[in-house]
């Protein structure tokens, strides 16, 4: 497996309760560059377009207004097998089914509220990654 790049997003639990610094610690000692990142509010429609994907789920509304409801941190993180390994390291979407370790075990308040984003698969985070950044503002 060759160096891949994934798209995370340290959502507004996380930087409420000041824990980006704490968040991005764990991700440097597993390995993970950040190779861009920015501190931004998305508005609704930036929120809603970025989660269409998920336009039909029941909890969709409320994910938009959550992630819209304070600032979040977008990265690109870089490592071997980024999109598998950080999609490992975040935990289960459910802090009560997360593993010990993982940032959801750790720091997750609910199935909403659970502190991180990460790709699903390669091809999205392609397109995530393009979603939030443009090449020069991504320095490997
Ligand atoms: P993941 O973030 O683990 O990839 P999903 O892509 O399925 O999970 O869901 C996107 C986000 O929507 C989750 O991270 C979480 O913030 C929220 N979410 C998922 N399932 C629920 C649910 N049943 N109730 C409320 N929010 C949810
Ligand atoms: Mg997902």
């Amino acid at each position: 497996m060759t160096v891949q790049r994934t798209l995370s997003i340290l959502k507004p639990d996380a930087t409420e309760r000041n824990l980006t610094g704490a968040i991005n610690a764990m991700l440097e000692e597993a390995g993970f560059r950040i190779v861009a990142q920015k501190r931004v509010h998305l508005s609704e429609k930036q929120a809603g377009a970025f989660y269409a994907v998920h336009k039909e789920r029941p909890f969709y509304g409320e994910l938009v207004s959550y992630m819209m409801s304070g600032p979040v941190v977008v990265q690109v993180l870089e490592r071997e097998d980024a999109v598998a390994k950080y999609r490992d390291i975040m935990g289960a979407t459910n802090p009560a089914n997360a593993a010990e370790g993982t940032i959801r075990k750790r720091f997750a308040e609910s199935i909403e509220r659970n502190s991180v984003h990460g790709s699903d698969s390669a091809d999205n985070a392609a397109t995530e990654i393009k979603f939030f950044f443009s090449d020069c503002e991504i320095v490997g």
